[in-house]
Parts: structure tokens; sequence; C-alpha cells
């Protein structure tokens, strides 16, 4: 269909040329009268003009027809009826009815419409602007080093995962992969809308399509073709295109409703100016003036434009939507639940300090059993433990039959010895009491405390503290201030989570949540009936995401594939979901602008164009009839537009530099 428009748009722009260079009425507006004429000038204006409504009209014909077997009337209906009465009306003054023809006006309308269609067409195949800015990301070629260095120059798709590329100064970084040798700064902004490039040297991870500072890097290759963080995002943005859009659907019934409008006011106007004992050709001229002016085809393009711009904005910003009318619901959001670690904290345990319980047990012991169990798990906890015992030079011993609980910790079998690391709410469930001092304290400090069992015995505690991070103050401020009411819902147990509670100002926390119960947390929100998000890592929370009227993923990196969500977040940044709020407004707000200035044109253009202003002088010509038209068609692609370059600026003030502004103290310091 979009290569159908194209071609169609392309082989009628030359013939419409011709239209509008023959065109008298034209040669009269620009005072050049006569400056184009030749013997039979007439016969080929009306030729080309046959040849524009023949084939370009074409699509509109069968469209009306199709239309018209569903007895639904829309667009197509009108476009039909307005070319159709222009071009009949035109042929009858070349064969000598009194008037005006106006080819030129009817060739320009059906141009007008094949490029509307075509643009609109390619939007909603997802082919639209958004995708190709995203596609010319895409580098095309990478330069891998081979044995003994020697550089050789490929198309990427020649590329292997362990492969070593070359990526030269000022150069694109061909696919995703970590850096082996060099340094550099890396501009990631085109992909996640990191602002200022990021540092990066051995050991770091680079993505493809970002684009590499003043160093040169050796990359290893890790993900190549359809696996890569940018063949994800394009795949999500064709997705979440093809889903649908609601305001689209309101769009598609006012086009309906104003068919009718139109259809009547235009064989109103005909009947009534024919009955005042106006001649046919004035009636007739009156009569298409109203359908051409009437043309639903800026409303056609309100929706789709602002789409297409919203979705390349999120995309460029790393606010990946998988689901759009998720996204327009956002902007109705009343509350958000967030999770704790991870999303609120920055999720960074560091072991603060080490308890032994049992008889038997010392500090190494109970971190050695438990680094050893972690070994295998991905956990925020895992990796915090994982750091605390190589910190302390402990060598962590060979586990099998690892297990996760999830919200509870994990279980594993080390040295023919079941070994445990969980929580205290599970401790508390099993009807074991541990009480310690030492522990009770590290608890009363905030700590986030997880016992280690060994045998069914508690052997000892591990407290570790995690950092709030700055940005999660500042998220919640904002969405309070818009008037949300912010939770957060968590593992963990009770002094952490009112800890991190007080001090983020939430209004409603909840602690020892399982993660089943997360959804049913999220359900009894929704039962109250408020529309809700839920925030969370997208590793345990999957169930309360898709609970949740908007699901946001956070700090899904580059591994975009968070399957439970609506929304990705690729920056740890819960300020995005302020950006989504405000995006999701801003977004809505333009579509229906669009439409106003779609549609609203009309209330004042249609009675004109009917004739209603003849007494003070106002006639419209069917000519002005569609520069009326192509102007409201005009506005609604820039105001269109617009939605980028203020969407850019409020990302950019949202995510204004808060660790330069004297950012606060870490509220849980290890
Ligand atoms: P959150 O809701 O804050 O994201 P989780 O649901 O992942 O937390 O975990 C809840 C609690 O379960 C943690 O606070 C911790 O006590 C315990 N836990 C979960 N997984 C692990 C693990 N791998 N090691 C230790 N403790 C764990
Ligand atoms: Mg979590």
């Amino acid at each position: 269909m979009v290569a159908d428009f194209r071609r169609r748009f392309w082989i009628c722009l030359p013939l419409t040329l011709g239209v509008v260079l023959l065109s008298q009425h034209i040669q009269m507006l620009v005072g050049l009268s006569g400056i184009i004429a030749f013997p039979g000038d007439r016969l080929v204006e009306a030729a080309l003009a046959s040849a524009v409504f023949f084939y370009g009209g074409w699509p509109f014909i069968t469209g009306l027809s199709s239309e018209v077997r569903q007895g639904k009337p829309g667009m197509m209906t009108l476009v039909s009826l307005a070319i159709v009465s222009a071009y009949i009306y035109s042929l009858a003054v070349l064969a000598g009815l009194a008037g005006e023809v106006f080819f030129w006006e009817t060739a320009t309308l059906i141009l007008v419409m094949l490029l509307g269609h075509w643009l609109e067409a390619k939007s909603v195949l997802g082919a639209s602007g958004a995708l190709q800015a995203l596609v010319r990301l895409m580098p095309a070629t990478a330069t891998r080093l081979g044995a003994g260095g020697a550089q050789e120059e490929l198309p990427i798709s020649a590329l292997k995962p362990g492969d070593l590329v070359l990526v030269r100064p000022g150069a694109k970084v061909p696919t995703d992969g970590t850096v082996t040798e060099g340094s550099s700064s890396v501009d990631e902004s085109m992909l996640t809308g990191e602002s200022r490039p990021v540092d990066k040297t051995t050991g770091g991870r680079v993505v493809g399509g970002s684009v590499n500072g003043d160093g040169a890097l050796t990359v290893r290759i890790d993900r190549t073709g359809g696996e890569t963080y940018l063949s994800q995002v394009i795949r999500l943005v064709e997705q979440a295109q093809a889903t649908r859009s609601r305001t689209q659907d309101l769009a598609n019934r006012a086009a309906g409703v104003l068919t009718w409008v139109a259809i009547a006011v235009g064989g109103g106007t005909f009947a009534v100016w024919l009955l005042l004992g106006a001649p046919l050709a004035f009636a007739l001229e009156r009569m298409v003036t109203v359908m051409v002016i009437s043309c639903p085809h800026a409303l056609g393009l309100a929706v789709p434009l602002v789409v297409a711009v919203s979705t390349e904005l999120t995309a460029r910003n790393g606010l990946l939507i998988r689901d759009r009318a998720a996204f327009e619901r956002a902007r109705a959001l009343q509350a958000v639940v967030f999770d704790k670690t991870g999303t609120l904290t920055e999720g960074r345990f560091g072991v603060v300090s080490v308890v032994p319980l049992g008889a038997g047990h010392d500090e190494t012991s109970v971190l050695r059993l438990a680094a050893g169990l972690e070994a295998a798990s991905e956990h925020p906890i895992a990796k915090g433990i994982l750091r605390g015992a190589a910190d302390r030079g402990i060598v962590a011993p060979p586990a099998i039959e690892f297990r996760n609980l999830p919200g509870e910790g994990a279980r594993a079998t080390i040295e023919g010895s079941e070994v445990e690391v969980v929580s205290p709410g599970t401790l508390g469930r099993r009807g074991i009491a541990v009480t310690d001092a030492r522990v009770a304290a590290e608890h009363q400090a905030g700590r986030t405390v997880v016992f280690v069992v060994l045998n069914g015995a508690v052997a000892g505690a591990v407290a570790l503290a995690d950092i709030i991070r700055p940005e999660s103050r500042e998220a919640v401020r904002q969405l309070q201030a818009l008037g949300l009411r912010c939770m957060m819902l968590t593992g963990d147990a009770k002094p952490v989570a009112e800890q991190v509670g007080r001090e983020l100002g939430l209004d409603e926390v909840r602690a020892e949540v399982l993660p089943h119960q997360k959804s049913e947390v999220v359900q009894a929100i929704q039962a109250k009936g408020l529309t809700v998000a839920m925030v969370g890592d997208g590793v345990n929370d999957a169930p309360a995401l898709a609970q949740s009227d908007l699901g946001i993923a956070i700090g899904a990196g580059t591994d975009v594939a968070a399957e439970a969500a609506d929304i990705v977040l690729v920056r740890n940044d819960p300020r995005d979901v302020v950006a989504i709020l405000a995006l999701a407004r801003a977004t809505y707000a333009k579509m229906a602008q669009n439409l106003v200035w779609a549609t609203g044109y009309n209330v004042i253009a249609i009675p004109l164009a009917a004739g209603v202003g003849m007494p003070w002088g106002i006639l419209l010509t069917p000519a002005m009839g569609a520069a009326l038209m192509s102007l409201s068609t005009v506005v609604v692609a820039f105001n269109a537009r617009l939605l980028g370059r203020q969407g850019e600026h409020r990302l950019a003030t949202l995510r204004r530099d808060i660790a330069q502004a004297g950012a606060t103290a870490p509220a849980v310091a290890a």
C-alpha cells in the first residue's frame, strides 16, 4: 500500500504540475495571464487532469465503493465525492457550461491526498520516520582485526560474536560488544538519551550505533544481527505501531461524522442555491467548495503524525513503548507503585557487617557459605555478598542444586549441607525468631538483613546497605506535585522499607511483600478506582507489571526484552517515569489540538464555503477552499513537529544533572 501511494504520488506530481502551469486561473493569480497558451491548451490541461483523476484518484474511488458496501462512509467517500464533483463540473465547463474549470484544484487535491495517504500508510505500517531514524543509526561496515593486527573492512552482517573490531575515534560502534583495549568516551545520546558522553575502558560495554569519542577502542563483539540493542528497539517500535491507538479510532469516527456533515451541507447548499434561483454553475461551485473544504484530510494525519513524532522522541531517549494504548493511558495515571531494590535504590549492596549466630560459626564461615550459595544468583543482594566476600579475601565454596526462592532468598547444597540465604520475613513464616541485639541494631539502622541458614538452623546474619538514588527523591516529588500517589512495595523488611519511605516522602510503603502479592496489591489499588502504574526491574515484578494499567520495566539497559512491561526504560532513572507521564500528556494534548485544528476550522469554513458570507461580499472559491484545507494539513503537520522540540526540552529539564545541584547524602550508606 505504501509503495502504491508513493508511485501514484510521484507519477501524478509532474502531471499536476502541467495542469497547474496550463491553468488560466493560476496564470491570472500570479499576474501572467496567457503566458503559456497554445492551440488546444485547454484540452491538454483537461487530458492531464483526467490522467491524474483516473490514476491518482483510483485508490479513493475504490475506497469509496468499499466504504459504501460496508455502509460506513468515511474519508474515502468524501474525498471521492469532492474530486468526482470537481472533475465532472470541470468537464461540464469544458463542454460549454458557464463557469470556470477547476482542473488544477482537482489535480492538486488528489496529489495532496496521495501524499497524505502515503505518509499515513507509512506510519501505520511501522515504516515511519521514527523507524527510519533508528535504522539510520545502524552502521554499515566495521573494521575487523585479524590475527597479527591485520585490518579488514567488512559489512556488519559478516561479523560474528567473538570477533575483534577496531572502532576509530569519531566512528560508529558497529554492534554490541565489550571493550578489550583502549579507552574513550562514547556518545550514546541517540540511543538512550544519555546526554553526556559515557567513559569506556577495558571491560566496558558498548552499544552498536553509538558514536566513539576521541580514543580508539578494540571491541569484542557480543551480539549481532537481530539480538543487538538497536535491532530490539526497532522491533519494539514496529510492534508498538501495530498496536491500536484509541485516539486514532476517535479520529476515524470524527472523520465519519464529518463526512455526513459535509455530504449534508454540500447537498443542502446545492439545493438551497438552486431554490434561491442561482445558476447551476454557481450552486455546483458552492457545493464542491464545501466538499473540498471539509475533506477530513488533516484529520487523517492529525494522529498518525503525532504518533510518529512521539515514537521517535521516546525511542531515541531510551523510553521504549511496547503498547501504544497503555502509553496513552499514562496521561491519566493516579498512582505509581515502585519496587524498592534496583528501582528507587541503586541495588548495589555493600556488606556492612556479618553477625555469627550459631555455635561454631564466625564471620568468615557465615560469609563464605553465603558467597558459595549466591555465586549462582543474579539478585542484587547476591552480588553484594559476593563483593563483600571477595573484599575480605574469602574464597567461595562450590555449590550444587541451586534454587531461587523468589522474593524470599535462595537455596543450594554446599559441601553436603543444605544452605539457604533468606529474608527475615521468611524466617518469621517458618516460626523462627532471632533475638539478637546486633541484628536488631542493624534493622533499626535501616540495613537490609538476610539470614544464612545451615541445615535448617540459623548460622548467622549479613547486614547490607544500599543507596537511595538521588533521582528517586526528585521523581517522587515531581509525581506528587502532579497529584499522583506514590507507593513502594518491597520484599525487604519493614524497618528498611520505612526508612526509604521517610527518606523519599512516599505516601505509602508495604514491606515483606512476596512477588505474587505485589500483583494483588496493585489489584487492590485498582479496585479503589485508581489508574496505577507499576515500576519494577522486571525480574520478579512481572506479575505486578502485567496487572497494572501501565507496567514500566526500569533499568533494562541494553537488554530490552522485558516481556511483561508496556514500557521499558533503558536507563536506571526513576525520573523517566515522570518523563513518560509528561510525554504521554504532551502527546495527547498534541493529538487533541490537532483534532481541533483538523476539524475546528470547518465550523467557520464550511458556512463560508456554502456562501453564507455572500451578503457581506465574502465568497470562497474552490481554490480558496483547497488552500484552507491544505493549510489545516500544514498546521497539523507543523504542530506535530513541535512536539519533538517541546518534548526534547521537557526531557532535558527533567533529566538535568541533580548530582551537581548538591545531591543529598545517601540515606543508607555503607
Ligand atoms: P524487592 O521487592 O525489594 O525487589 P525481592 O522481592 O527481590 O526484593 O526480595 C525480597 C527479599 O528476599 C530480599 O529483601 C531478601 O531479603 C530476600 N532475597 C531474595 N533473593 C535473595 C537472594 N538471592 N539472596 C538473599 N536474599 C534474597
Ligand atoms: Mg526487585
